[in-house]
């Protein structure tokens, strides 16, 4: 019997109902699905039955034999690619895979954050449905206002609708995780790309990190003041004309002010 290793963040999910669950709330169109860490193959199998063909990348050596040999008809017949290796070195050699895709996973805990901002970037990857930690899902989630509005949520707002669909209890999985678990769902808008296939809200890489940047310094201290967090990187009398020229109340904290704000605010401090 394979045990869980805690080092790779393996919790397998064993109800059936929320395995259902999944696969009834995936988008139904026939695009590629990458898994990222099937574990012990219980949600790929569902996968199978309903998906054309899937990508899935595992770390774990001793479960990518046990799965090479579960799925060995499937693997033969080109419907599931294997690929046994760290996600995360093969997203940042290449792309992670080669047309659109739509990620389905219960990913691992310890980088689901990451990887989540990963796909996000991706302009092949068109809809995210992942099983994560809720409070992570409630970051990614938040509304304007929310107390946990944040960068992530902007992040995630701006090119996708945010859903966050059920909570899932750790009596679901073996071993039981500490905490809760949600599945959330980001489908990217149809038109946030050019023709190009690249992502119309920002010319380059290079704004993209910048803009990310910002955020980390708007969102630095939520419960001080925007204004000033946002000092620690414009000078102050900057700030106070470009408030006033969009209308931002100078007591917003960094929660109050909308995606479309934080945007408009960027291109001005650019
Ligand atoms: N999908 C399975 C399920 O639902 O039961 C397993 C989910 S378990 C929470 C996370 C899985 O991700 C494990 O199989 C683990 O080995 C794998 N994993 C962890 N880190 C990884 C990485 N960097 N790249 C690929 N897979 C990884």
């Amino acid at each position: 019997m394979i045990k869980a290793k805690k080092k790779f963040g393996q919790n397998f999910l064993k109800d059936e109902s929320i395995l259902h669950k999944i696969i009834q709330a995936m988008p139904k169109d026939k695009r590629k699905i990458c898994e990222i860490g099937p574990g012990l193959g219980d949600l790929t199998k569902k996968l199978l039955l309903h998906c054309e063909s899937v990508t899935a990348f595992e770390i774990d050596l001793e479960l990518c034999g046990y799965l090479q040999e579960t799925f060995s008809d499937e693997i033969k017949n080109k419907q599931l690619e294997l690929v046994c290796d760290d996600v995360l070195e093969q997203w940042s050699a290449h792309a992670l895979v080669d047309q659109e895709y739509h990620l389905v996973a219960n990913l691992p805990y310890y980088i689901a954050t990451n990887l989540i901002l990963k796909a996000l970037d991706d302009n092949k990857c068109q809809t995210i449905m992942v099983m994560i930690q809720k409070e992570v899902a409630e970051k990614f989630a938040a509304k304007t206002g929310q107390k946990n509005f944040s960068g992530l949520s902007i992040l995630a707002e701006s090119i996708s609708k945010a859903e966050l669909l059920f909570d899932v209890g750790p009596e679901c999985f073996d071993p039981p995780p500490k905490v809760t678990s949600a599945v959330l769902k980001l489908t990217k808008f149809k038109n946030y790309c050019d023709e190009h296939g690249e992502n119309k809200l920002f010319e380059d890489q290079e704004a993209l990190a910048k803009f990310k940047s910002f955020l980390k310094a708007a969102f630095a201290a939520p419960r001080k003041t925007l204004i000033k967090n946002l000092s620690q990187i414009v000078p102050k009398a900057l700030l106070v004309q470009y408030f006033e020229e969009l209308e931002i109340p100078i007591n917003f904290r960094p929660h109050q002010l909308s995606s479309d704000k934080y945007h408009l605010l960027f291109k001005k401090l650019k």
